[in-house]
């Protein structure tokens, strides 16, 4: 644990002002920061004192203010402070590496869910204070969030689908590619459904499970083994019938799509986001934005695929053509979809590239036509958005959960800054604050 607390002794306090009436109050924990990026608009401040108090940015107040004798203060003085960072496409779960697929042949459950502890810290101390995890292998993910909740272990706030919904043969069927007795038939209970009423089924299991949020693979998917990364998987049907469904239970439904048709009727069924959107039309475009639907561009994933398609040997030989063909086209895609106005909610595919590195998608989205402050509210007041939970989180207002990070510098004059989170604060407490 890099975290240091640093008590101020009150001569080093560049300004003391005892401005509020709350003397002899707890003590409370205030954050002196150079500049603010409140994602509340294009809103930025400077030089002030945020005070935060049970879990919660209490008050932000001009200056750099001590409130009790008692209280730690950080001096971020040099720093931007910023809501912490929201990552709206991980799996905590897995990593791919060369020999991925046979990891469920070697690993436990036990296994992933410990390895996925040591993932969980690497993303909350690179600045992600929440991310909605989409994907895993039947649950896991959210024993995760349970024992981050729980404070067992330090990790991201994480709004989870658990195992993704998929038909038979697509991309998320567990048994793709398996031959002999791993070929089995499986079911909604796996996440793999084939008609309305197995549909719905799929959905309630997850509800069951304990998911937060409905994932879907509305096509076919790069690192599948399976032929095909852009056909339609799902009917309309079947897709309203998932739609419905989770309504029913509250959750939102997140769209894995790289083909138009697939991903045209996600969007006519209602869905909330869609995941990548590499071959979205301009057709597709005007429907999301119409309806306020979400594109989750996972750049870096499509970087991650195409730069691994030219090792020799990397991927198996029915993916490579795939991750050549679809890795780079994404970019591009973002950039269309930007400059056209949808939804943009920041997401990484985390999981595909390494856990931790989730901040290299900022430079990507920069270079994408995106403006620094925009690619910054995209990881903060959107992701809290898509995640319906803008009214807590995803900007720096008091009132808010105290989910905060701060990089030295300014990010909006160089975006690859977010690469190195000095500060992380989730909900008033400090996980990291290295001042080197
Ligand atoms: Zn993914």
């Amino acid at each position: 644990m890099h975290s240091h607390v640093i008590r101020y002794a009150t001569a080093t306090i560049v300004a003391f002002t005892c401005v509020f009436a709350q003397v002899g109050h707890a003590a409370d924990t205030l954050i002196h920061a150079g500049r603010v990026i409140t994602a509340e608009g294009d809103e930025i401040l400077e030089k002030v004192t945020i005070i935060v108090r049970e879990g919660k940015i209490a008050a932000i107040q001009d200056g750099f203010i001590v409130v009790n004798q008692g209280d730690t203060v950080f001096d971020l003085r040099e720093y931007t402070v910023m809501p912490g960072l929201m990552d709206m496409h991980t799996h905590l779960i897995t990593q791919h590496h060369e020999k991925v697929y046979s990891d469920k042949f070697f690993m436990s459950e036990a296994d992933f869910a410990l390895r996925s502890v040591h993932y969980a810290r690497l993303t909350l101390l690179a600045g992600f204070t929440t991310v909605r995890d989409v994907g895993d292998n039947g649950g896991n993910s959210v024993a995760l969030r349970r024992a981050i909740e729980a404070g067992w272990i330090v990790g991201p706030r994480i709004f989870t689908s658990g195992k993704s919904l998929a038909t038979t043969g697509g991309h998320a069927d567990p048994t793709n590619g398996l031959q002999g007795d791993f070929k089995r038939d499986a079911g909604p209970v796996e996440g793999v459904i084939n008609g309305p009423d197995e549909a719905r089924k799929g959905v309630r299991q997850r509800y069951k499970d304990g998911a937060d949020l409905i994932k879907l693979t509305a096509t076919g998917g790069v690192l599948s083994l399976a032929a095909s990364g852009d056909n339609p998987q799902f009917t309309m049907e079947e897709l309203r019938a998932i739609v419905e469904t989770a309504r029913d239970y509250n959750m939102t439904v997140a769209v894995h799509a790289h083909g138009a048709e697939g991903m045209k009727r996600a969007v006519l069924a209602g869905v909330d986001s869609i995941e990548h959107g590499t071959y979205m039309t301009e057709e597709i475009m005007a429907l999301m934005k119409e309806r306020g639907t979400y594109l989750v561009p996972t750049i870096l994933a499509g970087v991650w695929v195409a730069e691994k398609a030219k090792e020799e040997g990397y991927f198996p030989s029915v993916v490579r053509p795939k991750a050549a063909a679809i890795g780079p086209v994404i970019q591009e895609t973002f950039a269309k979809a930007y400059a056209y106005g949808v939804n943009i909610a920041f997401g990484t595919d985390s999981g595909v590239s390494p856990h931790g590195e989730n901040a290299r998608e900022f430079e990507l989205m920069v270079a994408g036509g995106m403006d620094p402050l925009e690619a910054i509210r995209a990881a903060t007041y959107h992701g809290a958005k898509l995640l319906r939970v803008e009214d807590r989180l995803g900007t720096v207002t008091a009132g808010k959960i105290a989910d905060l990070v701060a990089v030295k510098g300014n990010p909006l004059d160089d975006v690859s800054l977010m690469r190195d989170v000095r500060f992380v604060m989730k909900e008033g407490v400090v996980y990291k604050h290295d001042p080197k």
